[in-house]
Order: C-alpha cells, then structure tokens, then sequence
C-alpha cells in the first residue's frame, strides 16, 4: 500500500490511530513534518526508519501524532519521552547527528482565534486555523546535539542484572549503585507504586 505522505494523508493516518480529529492531531502532524524535513529524513517509515530517533517533551494529543507521522515509539526505544510538560519534540537523525528541536509557540493559541473568530469555541478556532497558519506561526525551530548514551539505543539490551531489594530484573543499565547493592530505581529512591499483595503468594 502506498504511503499517502501529504498533510490530508498523514492527518487521516494519526486520525485513525489517536482515535479523534483535535488541534493536537494537527499540529503533531505539522511539527512532524517539518522536523523530518529539517532533519532531512523522506522516508521515515521504510529506508530511514533506523536513522530516526524522537524526543517528544509532552504526553499529550501531538504525541500520538509525532509517532503515528515518524513511525517511532517507545517500543522501538525511536521514541523517547522527556517529562518536561511543553510542546515541544526533538528529531534527530542518527546518521549526520543533524538534530532539530522544534516548539509550539504559545502565540499561534491566540492568533488561531483571529483566523477564526466565528469559530464555536477556542478548540474549533485552533482546529482549523493550524490546517492553515505557517510553520513559522506555529513553531520555533533550533538546532540542537543530542548526544545518545549506547544504553539507550534501540537494538539488544546491553545488561540485565537482579535487583537487591526487590529481586526484580533491570535492563538496560537502569540499575542504581547505593551503599555497596545493586538496587532498581524504585528500590533506591521509591517507586510510584505500593505493593498491596501479590497474586501468586500465600497472603
Ligand atoms: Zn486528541
Ligand atoms: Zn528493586
């Protein structure tokens, strides 16, 4: 099947997969694009697909775009997530070590109403007035180095060693070095769970 790779195509694409049409499907898709394009990559999908890496700074609508336009994820270690709350994403190629990072400015919310001032709501202004405003009225864009530890390559983990505390294993070298054990990070430093009881053991 052919990849359909203009705006409309790709839009319809992540559509599908995210679920619904929204500001965020639309600029994903736009900043996506451009960022392949900067960091020239054309086929993102087929023959460049292991000379791509993506960080994205939100975990938000875009996000879903980002990964359905660049076909990374976080499966494929492609995609990374920066917990960093902006709307903003990196695409580097892994090639050249060209690296752009590109970021949604904060004026393209208020300009979308001016596009659109009939619009029904700020949401269906910004929905239509990103199909149409400018990569420069939506994005700025820098060049960036990122610089990728081995561990964090896609492709075979590098280590897998047992935590002390908990006797779970950790790869990829997430293993935290503290008063002489080898402990998981949510041994050393405390998880975002409690364990309540498990399963498969006596209570
Ligand atoms: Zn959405
Ligand atoms: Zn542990």
């Amino acid at each position: 099947m052919a990849i359909d790779n203009t705006f409309e195509g790709l839009l319809g694409e992540s559509v599908k997969i995210h679920g619904h049409l929204c500001p965020g499907q639309v600029l994903g898709v736009k900043m996506s694009r451009l960022g392949l394009k900067k960091i020239e990559i054309e086929d993102p999908k087929g023959k460049d697909r292991k000379s791509l890496i993506v960080f994205v700074e939100m975990d938000r609508c875009a996000t879903d775009a980002v990964q359905s336009v660049t076909g990374c994820s976080l499966g494929h270690r492609t995609m990374k997530f920066m917990d960093y709350g902006k709307m903003a994403a990196t695409f580097l190629n892994l090639k050249t070590g060209r690296a752009v990072r590109i970021v949604a400015k904060e004026e393209a919310r208020g300009k979308a109403k001016e596009y659109f001032p009939a619009a029904e709501n700020k949401y269906a202004a910004q929905l239509e007035a990103y199909k149409i405003m400018s990569d420069e009225d939506l994005f700025e864009t820098m060049y960036v180095k990122v610089e990728i530890k081995p561990e964090d390559m896609p492709g075979r983990p590098l280590k897998r060693i047992p935590c002390e505390g908990c006797g779970e294993y950790v790869q990829d070298m997430r293993e935290i070095y503290k008063d002489g054990k080898v402990l998981c990070k949510p041994c050393a430093y405390g998880g975002y769970y409690k364990i309540e009881g498990k399963s498969f053991s006596k209570q």
